[in-house]
Parts: structure tokens; sequence; C-alpha cells
């Protein structure tokens, strides 16, 4: 699959926040953020000023980085998202929040989405009791995520499993740590989108 391959860290300064893509790494002072926490290039020190395009461009690259997608699977996602009921916005958001990537990452079972995502390529995860290897797939209420058996002792599971302590498991997920597996309560909703995000930005972009 396709991917951005460049410099993360650069990416977290072009969006001027944290954007969390590096795992462990984000929450220790070797964070690229934190050391120079302004845009990267030239220009990047000076005073940047945003028109209104500029904005809403920016607020759809950085949901994008942050789900790790490309613009394509992203357009596709807002135009499936435009023909649902309800707010296009939320409707967004609460989709890739549902994104297989996005849950088993959100589970503690990666240390970020890109690493997720990997995992579930590499067939470590079944929902409901079979093996589902699409990071797109979208997950349902009721659901059950769980790391095969054979994947148990795979040690970046483990080790994210641990680390995980440091970030907060969403209420819609009920995770059991020990049996490794994550069951979806509820459908994410606009208010469990935590990062600061305005998807309004986004349905105006695309609107034009
Ligand atoms: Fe962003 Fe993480 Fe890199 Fe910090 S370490 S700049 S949060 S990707």
């Amino acid at each position: 699959m396709a991917r951005c391959n460049g410099p993360v860290c650069r990416l977290c300064r072009r969006e001027n926040q944290k954007l969390f893509l590096k795992g462990d790494r984000c929450y220790t002072d070797k964070c690229g953020f934190e050391r120079r926490g302004y845009p990267p290039g030239q220009h990047g020190q000076g005073r940047i000023k945003f028109s209104e395009y500029g904005l809403q461009l920016r607020e759809k690259q950085k949901i994008k980085r942050i789900y790790g997608l490309l613009e394509t699977q992203f357009r596709n996602l807002f135009e499936k998202a435009e023909r649902m009921k309800g707010v296009t916005g939320s409707n967004l958001l609460s989709m890739l929040e549902r994104r297989l990537d996005n849950v088993a990452y959100r589970s503690g079972f990666a240390n970020s989405r890109s690493e997720a995502r990997h995992l579930v390529r590499h067939g470590h995860f079944a929902v409901n009791g079979k093996k589902v290897n699409i990071p797109s797939y979208l997950i349902e209420k009721g659901d059950v995520l769980e790391v095969r058996e054979k994947s148990k002792t795979v040690a970046r599971i483990g080790g994210a499993l641990e680390a995980v302590k440091r970030r907060e498991i969403p209420q819609w997920l009920e995770l059991d740590s020990t049996a490794m597996k994550s069951r979806i309560r509820d459908l994410p909703g606009r208010d469990d989108v935590t990062a600061p995000m305005e998807e309004r930005l986004v349905v105006e972009l695309y609107s034009k």
C-alpha cells in the first residue's frame, strides 16, 4: 500500500502541533517538535499568515496525516461521510476512528497508527474470530478485536500494551489486556475524538 515516506517529525512541525506519529518517542524529549517547534524550511521561523483556503488546507492535511491516509483514501472516506445521514464532519471523524488500524492503536496493541497498520497487514489480528488484514476495515458496535493466538508472543504488541498505560483507552473500547482483546462498546462519536481537529474546515474545503 502506498504511504507517505518522508521525515515524520517534519509533518508535526508543518502542522504546528504534535501529531503523535512515532509512538513512544513522541512522549520523550527526543520529540522533533519539542526540539524545534516551528515549521520546517527557510521561512519556518518567520511570521506565517494563512488565507482562508490555507487554513482549510492545513486542517485537512493535519487530519489526513494523523490517521496516515493518502489523498485519495481520505477523499473517498469524505464522500462516503457526505452520503451518510447526520453531520458530514462528524461522520468523517467517526469513520476514521473506526478503521481497524486506528482501533488496534487506540486499544493499545501498537505504539502508533503506522505500526498498527503494519501489524494488521501482517495478519496479527482477528475481528469476531476471523482474521482481518485490511487496515481500512471499519469496525461495528459489538465487534471484538483480538490479537490472534499465534501473535500473542509478538514483542511489539506486548511492548505496546505495556506502554499504553501512558495513553488513555477511549470509553468506547473495553480492553482486556490479559486476553489481548478489545470489545467495541459503542461507535465513536465526535466527542470521542480528543485531538484538536476542526473538521468543519475540511467540509468547507471539499465543498468549494
Ligand atoms: Fe511528532 Fe512524535 Fe516526531 Fe514529536 S516525535 S515531532 S510528536 S512524530
